[in-house]
């Protein structure tokens, strides 16, 4: 088998360096992008970050902390343009690449690095940033997780080539195994307590210890930290197992007709991303999560699959009529479509009729000619503060194409 060479292409302060392509204004001061309701900091520039200022403060606290800073509203729309951008150009160097995450995605690096070498690799480099203004960091080495940590390491707008086998010790070199994409807080706290604290202790474990410790799951990862590719790179996406769409519903309420407004709009947006992926469902849930910390969930087995708007939503009151605990506040939600299917595959249900004249297909065409929810359901009348601004027409689940561990 030919050794695989796998570049790993990460935007540098990606939202903040969007903001800056529209508003070269914005280039060298301290920025931050503001998320949900506009209160808190959802990505910063490297000149807020170092004043302090974390992701997930609410503006008020950064203020503290930064008081020239600019702060602007988030614009996934935009951010997914300059993303298909990106993804473009680096597809004109190498045609197999892997849409990863908004601002992220692994590509085939061996014959630009074969041809050109390193010089190649920051002519990529260049080119991205001429070709869509976006600073990026790029990682180069055997694996795809080991060129996650070379971006990591290279940034910001950086390069690093880990390759032979000396480049890719100096990678893993005391770096704490939690920065290992796969490697979270459980995990991290179980190798942790067998004495396993960094990459290097890690893929010098036994291979049959860390399979015990943390499943086969895991010696994927000691596999790819050792250089051997076991994870390929996903040109297509996988269908998924299900489709969600929810969230903060803001301010957190207990008021019926404004949690039903929440709900229904979740539908509609579910409904939107079913019809896109071309898929149908034939089970519904809904996760209501209360402002005390409780929480509740529960399901309905429709009448067949589907993906319309008038099977699904009536689906979704009845659940919130029979889980809603009375008087509790409600936090957020989702929705959540399962037993997911192509259309093109699945049988309908003699019971459950195709509509002739769907709504779902009227509302989303009209939609896809004047924008996004100017058609809506009037169930979502109480929500006239949420549609009045723009900011909420995307959330980063509407943006198709990426795909996630
Ligand atoms: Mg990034």
């Amino acid at each position: 088998m030919a050794t695989s060479i796998i570049g790993h292409l990460d935007a540098d302060c990606f939202y903040v360096s969007c903001e800056r392509v529209r508003f070269p204004g914005l280039k060298g001061k301290p920025v931050g992008v503001l998320g949900n309701q506009g209160a808190c900091i959802i990505a910063k520039s490297y000149e807020l970050k170092a004043k302090g200022v974390k992701t997930g403060w609410p503006i008020w606290d950064a203020h503290k902390l930064c008081p020239e800073a600019i702060y602007v509203k988030r614009d996934f729309y935009w951010y997914e343009e300059l993303s298909r951008q990106l993804v473009e150009t680096v597809r004109q160097a190498s045609p197999t690449v892997e849409y990863y995450s908004v601002d992220e995605l692994f590509f085939d690096a061996g014959p630009l690095l074969k041809s050109r070498g390193r010089e190649g690799i920051s002519d990529l480099q260049k080119e991205i940033l001429k070709e869509t203004g976006i600073p990026v960091s790029i990682g180069i080495s055997l694996s795809k997780l080991l060129a996650k940590l070379a971006s990591d390491s290279a940034k910001p707008f950086g390069i690093d080539v880990a390759v032979t086998e000396d480049e890719i010790q100096a990678l893993l070199k005391g770096k704490p195994v939690g920065d290992v994409t796969g490697i979270a807080r459980q995990r991290r706290k179980t190798l942790n307590s067998r004495g396993i604290f960094t990459c290097d202790q890690f893929v010098k474990a036994d291979r049959r210890l860390i399979r015990k410790l943390i499943t086969k799951n895991g010696e994927d990862i000691w596999w790819e930290l050792r250089g051997v590719s076991v994870l390929p790179i996903a040109t297509s996406r996988p269908p998924h197992k299900v489709v969600a769409r929810g969230g903060s519903v803001g301010a957190a309420t207990a008021d019926r007709l404004r949690i039903e407004a929440w709900i229904i709009r979740n539908i509609e947006r579910l409904t939107d991303a079913l019809e896109h992926h071309g898929y149908v469902c034939d089970k519904l849930g809904l996760m209501l999560g209360y402002k005390d910390g409780t929480g509740s969930y529960g399901t309905a087995v429709l009448l067949g699959p589907t993906a319309y708007f008038e099977h699904l939503a009536p689906i979704a009151r009845e659940l919130f009529e029979t889980g809603y605990k009375t008087g509790k506040k409600v936090h957020y939600m989702h929705l959540i479509a399962e037993r997911i299917q192509f259309k093109k595959d699945a049988q309908t249900s003699i019971f459950q009729k195709e509509p002739e004249k769907s709504l779902t297909g009227t509302a989303n065409f009209v939609n896809r000619h004047t924008g996004r929810f100017s058609v809506r359901s009037a169930a979502t009348l109480p929500l006239t503060d949420i549609y009045r601004d723009d900011a909420n027409e995307y959330d980063i689940c509407d943006i198709y194409g990426k795909t996630c561990f």
